[in-house]
């Protein structure tokens, strides 16, 4: 007899490899254990965390965890609870700070259950917290969050002003860490970045033995002032672009290729692809590409006669879009290359090391960060080392 869930033995096991995928997303582990290191070393006193949320940045969750673990990282963030989890199942050992806090009262448990430590943004939450504790009669370790200008998650002075003069919530709950995060640390000569900082400095003298954590990844670059006691970079780590005005100095994690399914002779004067959103201005030879937003590839990356796209790479050249992004296909346009050179089964980088990943971004009018996190499961994904 056969289970019900077990397939019949004549089906055929759903595939994945290079010879049948039309997009190819391969992640670097060994450069993003490389940026881990040079982040760490851009402060001498503070440690370095990781954020890890979003699966990791849309790397993958338990690889960009363990290879940071192997890299020498040791406190992880993550923005929920299910990643937290996820993340004690492969790290036993780590720090890890789920960012969204306590959504309700069944959380203080489940976090207890797996050791996750809740960053705590209002008074209400370190009730929950402090009352769990009570209960259990230990002491448990969160992070105060406090919002010094970004307007999101987190209390304000006068809560830490409570706080610090309440007793009674140090004999029930262990602060571990108070943290703040930065709404402008992109563009290092932003007035809030000193203001943020200087709110900072005054919440942190309330709470003088407790951890401080202030830098995302921009915020590392914007020196030591920044740093306090722990570091909190992610997209750095991914490679992305911290800084707008730097170039960037990050190793490239995520390489995104596509192969040419046929390459085609559109005369003057056509339009290609939906909408007929741009017409060829000469007689143009177009690529066929076999991935399409539902891979990930941001769809506002495509080209219209008002709006020039995103650029991809092909054999030593970078290659315009022509017309909209579609599902499942993309076109570009061949015409400048050397007669013969793009070949139908040829793999083109869509972005990776030639292409930045933030180039791609800007061209479709958003930030690397969206690009990553949307990266779809359907590309064939391969780990570096494996
Ligand atoms: C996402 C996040 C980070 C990491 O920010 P990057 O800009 O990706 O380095 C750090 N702290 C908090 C609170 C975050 O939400």
């Amino acid at each position: 007899m056969t289970a019900p869930n077990t397939p019949a033995p004549s089906l055929p096991l759903a595939p994945n490899n290079e010879a049948i995928s039309g997009a190819s997303l391969n992640i670097n582990l060994a450069a993003l254990q490389d940026n881990y290191t040079f982040l760490a070393s851009k402060s001498s006193s503070a440690q370095c965390a990781a954020v890890i949320k979003a699966d990791g940045y849309g790397i993958g969750l338990e690889q960009a965890a363990t290879s940071l673990w192997d890299a020498g990282c040791r406190t992880f963030f993550v923005a929920v609870p299910q990643e937290g989890i996820r993340t004690r199942a492969v790290l036993e050992e780590a720090t890890i700070y789920v960012l969204n806090g306590l959504f309700g009262p069944d959380c203080p448990a489940i976090y207890a259950a797996h050791e996750l430590r809740p960053v705590i943004g209002s008074l209400a939450e370190l009730e929950d917290w402090q009352n769990y504790c009570k209960d259990q009669g230990r002491a448990l370790a969160c992070a105060l969050h406090f919002d010094t200008g970004m307007n999101r998650l987190g209390m304000g002075m006068e809560e830490a002003q409570k706080i610090s003069q309440n007793p009674d919530h140090s004999d029930w709950v262990k602060i571990a860490l108070i943290m703040s995060h930065l709404a402008c640390g992109d563009e290092p000569m932003h007035p809030l970045n000193t203001q943020q900082l200087d709110r900072f400095r005054a919440i942190r003298a309330l709470f003088a033995d407790i951890p401080a954590s202030f830098a995302n990844s921009a915020g590392i670059f914007l020196g030591p002032d920044y740093h306090f006691d722990l570091l909190r970079p992610g997209i750095a780590l991914y490679g992305g672009q911290a800084v707008g005005s730097h170039p960037n100095p990050m190793q490239c994690v995520a390489t995104m290729k596509s192969r040419i399914l046929d390459i085609r002779y559109v005369p003057q004067g056509h339009s290609i692809s939906y909408g007929a959103a741009q017409i060829t201005k000469r007689d143009s030879r177009i690529g066929i590409l076999s991935i399409g937003y539902a891979d990930g590839y941001i769809r506002a990356g495509g080209s219209t006669d008002a709006h020039t796209g995103a650029h991809v790479w092909l054999e030593g050249h970078s290659v315009p879009i022509f017309g909209r992004v579609t599902m499942d296909l993309i076109m570009v346009d061949l015409t400048d290359l050397p007669v013969g050179l793009a070949k139908r089964g040829m793999w083109v980088e869509l972005f990776g090391t030639n292409i930045a990943i933030d180039d791609v971004a800007a061209s479709a009018g958003t930030i690397g960060y969206e690009m990553l996190t949307s990266l779809s499961k359907r590309a064939l994904r391969s780990y570096l080392p494996a």
